[in-house]
């Protein structure tokens, strides 16, 4: 095990590519990895209780700086205990930097060398972050694991926008380090540099070169292809060598997108798209995904995955689900919900058991070839979603 500040650590090979087999101890707890983080923008996993997530076996849950920030604030998170007990959630939480949101949710933006000026998209009311704000921010929160302040930038722009962004985020990231709020709070950089694999080497070497507690790649999920994003996480795999920190890729979650990452050595995971498909009706089952609008699930008996183990699938069928969401009543969007995080997690388990007993491509395969067809792990270019960072 290795201790890097207020997070213990520990990874194995695991002989499937650069897989690995890790545990991270946090002050809330243990989280066993590769695994998944519900997002709970605005302190709350939509429609879920912290018991809900409990029973869903839900390790560490992620909150959104720049929600909470304008949202009660966070201020008022700290008057009130720190975001733990204001959400009553007492395992791990990660809190992001608000930077994603800065540059796809505000109004009115003004980046320079010092910061962001941006106006809410709540109310209109001007808001400035920088990196020494963001830490702040996290710390009176109080997460266990904060993340640097960092530029997002389209990949898609001149290369010459993305290494401006990407220089940025790194001079940003040394200033995110000193000044960090307190001891029991870890703090990972974000590896930037788009899709451009002489940037995002640049981008590894620079980030993994300061004392982070763990090392994230960020501006993917963002509108690359899906072959896009599986050679940026070998470029970056490559370049990060053995390094021994935990390594979370931000913002992907799909079924079909765990496996390649894990593969290139990915611990940890956050996406909307599990909750956030679930109140579109759709859920995912060992079989793909069903859409409980469809009408052929209006006399179905049958539960919505038999083997899962939630409330919805032990007790409730496909035609009461379907009913539910014909006459939009607010348990739908509940038990939807509750089924896929529990799903999502409880494959992730498997996964990590794949892991252990050798049979890693045997799941992949199955759950692949249901995803595969048409799963789009993407928000912006592939399917106009908004990019799914925070819920
Ligand atoms: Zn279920």
């Amino acid at each position: 095990m290795s201790t890097s500040g207020p997070i213990a650590h520990t990874f194995k090979p695991t002989g499937v590519g650069r897989a690995r087999l890790g545990r991270i101890d946090t002050a809330h707890g243990v989280v066993e990895t590769p695994e998944f983080m519900p997002v709970g923008t605005q302190a709350s996993v939509k429609s879920l209780t912290p018991g809900d997530l409990h029973d869903a076996r839900a390790q560490m849950i992620l909150g959104n700086t720049y929600h909470l920030n304008l949202r009660p604030t966070a201020e008022r998170i700290a008057r009130l205990g720190g975001l733990h007990r204001f959400m009553a959630w007492d395992g791990p939480i990660l809190t992001d930097s608000g930077g994603f949101q800065v540059f796809s949710l505000a109004d009115l933006r003004r980046v320079d060398d010092d910061g962001v000026t941006f106006t809410s998209h709540l109310d209109g009311s001007t808001h400035r972050l920088t990196p020494e704000r963001a830490m702040e921010v996290q710390a009176l929160l109080g997460s266990d694991i904060a993340m640097a302040f960092d530029q997002l930038v389209d990949p898609a722009q001149p290369r010459a926008e993305v290494a401006d962004a990407m220089d940025r985020t790194h001079r940003w990231a040394e200033r995110s380090l000193a000044a960090r709020g307190r001891p029991d709070q870890a703090v990972f950089g974000i590896i930037q540099g788009g899709v451009d694999p002489e940037l995002r080497r640049a981008s590894v070497a620079a980030i993994s070169e300061l004392p982070f507690d763990g090392i994230a790649v960020g501006g993917l999920s963002v509108g690359e292809s899906k072959s896009e994003m599986s050679a940026t996480l070998e470029v970056v795999a490559d370049a990060l060598g053995d390094d021994p920190r935990p390594r979370y890729l931000m913002g992907v979650g799909s079924p079909a997108d765990f496996f390649a990452a894990v593969e290139h050595g990915i611990d940890l995971f956050d996406c909307v798209l599990p909750t956030r498909v679930a109140r579109t009706g759709q859920v995912w089952t060992d079989a793909g995904r069903l859409n409980l609008r469809n009408s052929r699930f209006q006399d179905d008996p049958e539960p919505i995955d038999p083997s899962c183990a939630c409330d919805a699938c032990r007790n409730h069928s496909r035609a009461y689900l379907a009913h539910l969401f014909r006459a939009r009543e607010l348990l739908a969007y509940r038990l939807a919900t509750l089924h896929n995080v529990t799903w999502t997690l409880a494959l992730l388990r498997r996964l990590r058991a794949s892991l252990a007993d050798g049979t890693f491509a045997e799941l992949r395969e199955g759950i692949e070839a249901n995803y595969r067809r048409t799963d789009v792990s993407i928000g912006g270019a592939h399917d106009a979603a908004p990019p799914l960072h925070d819920d």
